[in-house]
């Protein structure tokens, strides 16, 4: 069985670790490879190859660091496929949905070359009698990213071009439960042009982890993944000196109003929240069904919900392919049982769901429950699978009240014909990321993507400018060349003359 590797220097390495962890194909239900687990050691190294590569690399001129992200650009192109097809084989999600990440990612590739221009200052000529002021943006140093298992491609994506355009060097520890993903990017990097140690890939878990934020020489980490652990590293690499960004966890909300077209709304719902089998941090998993909107709106979720077709991610036709492993499936299954134990209407069961030659495969069907209550486990935790529950409230206020009180923030929705609806449900709602009849609002990579409360802790979004500003420093510089009549020394406070 192969075995992957960390990436170090611009080479495969071992690693000193001795520890490995199987990584699965889902649909099969079976271990595709193995991956192996750093030690502080690996990451050491990692770090000291990041270190050793960055004066150079902060030096090089960021029209020259964007000519080798506009090579990676057209490489990611050409390898879209095979970058999708390794998504679908170590994570589970559809051949189609993985293009789609791999798009998604690319076009923060594209944000990226456009650095010389991201990286110009300001300058005020004369502020005061022979002072100008102008202003620098200048890169951190080693900076870490932290990635989460469901976007594989894209979720390193949103952070190594912006930080290695900015003049950093990198070093990443994605997902151990689908890491393929960060050897073509590193592999494609070097065939870019990108200098060893620029970027760097160390597999690993917890422990790869607890080296990065702890080690000295990092100045910034970067990390998606579930709000319990996004706070924890925020927690301890904020501890350590560090710039942190954290994003966490989700419980999407969408809002479908009496006026709203529903055919629209159920399209939008059905692919909003089994689409990727619910894995996505901008799932739909809460359905708010207003006044009178509940009745027909579970009605034609429940027909479609039982037709969704789940079948292998490489499968023609695929809608839906498993969730990631074999503990997600018994989590998610046993959620399902909560729900009902706690008084929800179950109206679409899909535990103990099974694709014909796929018996092992970690699949479960849509699920679908109405009548949920903010109380119920259901509602309460972040199930990140097929599962949407239907909330009915009278009106958009009660919905509104629903979702403020919720500990996430970071993508909602609301489905409605009415503008003023709209358009206050969009001032007075407490979450990052808000859609007008579209489900999933996920920022291009020219804005910036981050949710609010317990889904992003630290203050810079990621990619876009506010990627921009989380990996440089700013500088202020105040410039007087001297001239033959000097004033002398001034001891009072410095003062506009
Ligand atoms: P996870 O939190 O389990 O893992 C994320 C990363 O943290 C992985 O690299 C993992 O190795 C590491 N990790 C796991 N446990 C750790 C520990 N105890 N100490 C230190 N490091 C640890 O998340 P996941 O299951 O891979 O991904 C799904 C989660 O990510 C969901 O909660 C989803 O909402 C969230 N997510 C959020 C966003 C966002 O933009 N807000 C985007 C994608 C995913």
């Amino acid at each position: 069985m192969e075995t992957i590797h960390h990436f170090i220097n611009g080479s495969a390495q071992d690693g000193s670790g001795g520890r490995y962890a199987d990584v699965y194909n889902p649909a099969l239900g079976e271990p595709c490879a193995r991956v192996a687990l750093a030690s502080g050691d690996d990451v050491n190294a990692a770090v000291a190859a990041a270190s050793a590569a960055f004066p150079a690399w902060a030096a090089t001129p960021p029209l020259a660091r964007a000519r080798v992200l506009f090579n990676y650009l057209q490489l990611c192109q050409r390898h879209t496929d095979e970058f999708a097809a390794m998504v679908v084989r170590e994570h589970g999600k559809t051949f189609a949905d993985a293009k789609g990440e791999v798009a998604r990612g690319i076009e923060v590739v594209e944000f990226a070359v456009g650095i010389p221009q991201l990286l110009k200052g300001e300058f005020s000529d004369q502020i005061a009698r022979g002072i100008d002021a102008w202003s620098m943006r200048q890169p951190l140093g080693v900076v870490a990213g932290i990635t989460p298992f469901n976007f594989p491609v894209m979720v390193p994506m949103w952070m190594f071009p912006v930080a290695i355009a900015c003049g950093n060097t990198f070093v990443l520890k994605p997902s151990e439960r689908d890491p393929s993903a960060s050897l073509l990017h590193a592999k494609l990097l070097k065939e870019a042009g990108l200098p060893d140690g620029v970027f760097n890939v160390v597999q690993g878990d917890k422990a790869a982890v607890d080296a990065l934020l702890d080690h000295p020489d990092i100045q910034a980490v970067s990390f998606v993944g579930s709000t319990p652990i996004a706070e924890y590293i925020y927690a301890r690499g904020s501890a350590a000196g560090k710039r942190v960004q954290a994003l966490g966890g989700a419980k999407n909300h969408m809002v479908v109003m009496p006026d709203a077209d529903m055919d629209m709304a159920v399209d939008a719902l059905i692919g909003a929240a089994y689409g990727s089998a619910g894995e996505r941090c901008m799932a739909i998993s809460v359905a708010v069904a207003v006044g009178d909107a509940g009745d027909a709106l579970v009605a034609r979720l429940a027909e479609r919900t039982r037709a969704l077709k789940i079948a292998d991610g490489m499968a023609d036709g695929a809608e839906m392919g498993p969730v990631v492993t074999q503990a997600a499936k018994q989590r998610i299954e046993k959620l399902i049982g909560e729900g009902v134990e706690q008084g929800a209407t179950l109206v679409v069961d899909g535990r103990g769901f099974k694709v014909p030659g796929r018996d092992n495969g970690f699949f479960v069907g849509g699920t679908l429950f109405d009548h949920v209550q903010p109380s119920m486990s259901i509602y309460r935790e972040e199930i990140f699978g097929p599962v949407l529950c239907v909330v009915r409230q009278p009106d958009v206020g009660s919905a509104l009240v629903l979702i403020n009180r919720n500990e996430y923030g970071n993508g909602v929705a609301v489905f409605t014909r009415d503008g003023g609806v709209a358009r206050e449900f969009v001032r007075q709602v407490q979450v990052g990321m808000v859609g007008v009849n579209v489900p999933l609002p996920v920022p291009m990579a020219f804005s910036s993507f981050g949710g609010w409360k317990k889904s992003l802790f630290g203050d810079h979004h990621a990619y876009g400018p506010e990627g921009v500003r989380f990996y440089t420093r700013h500088k202020a510089v105040m410039q007087r060349w001297p001239n033959t009549a000097s004033s002398g020394a001034e001891f009072a406070f410095p003062q506009m003359k």
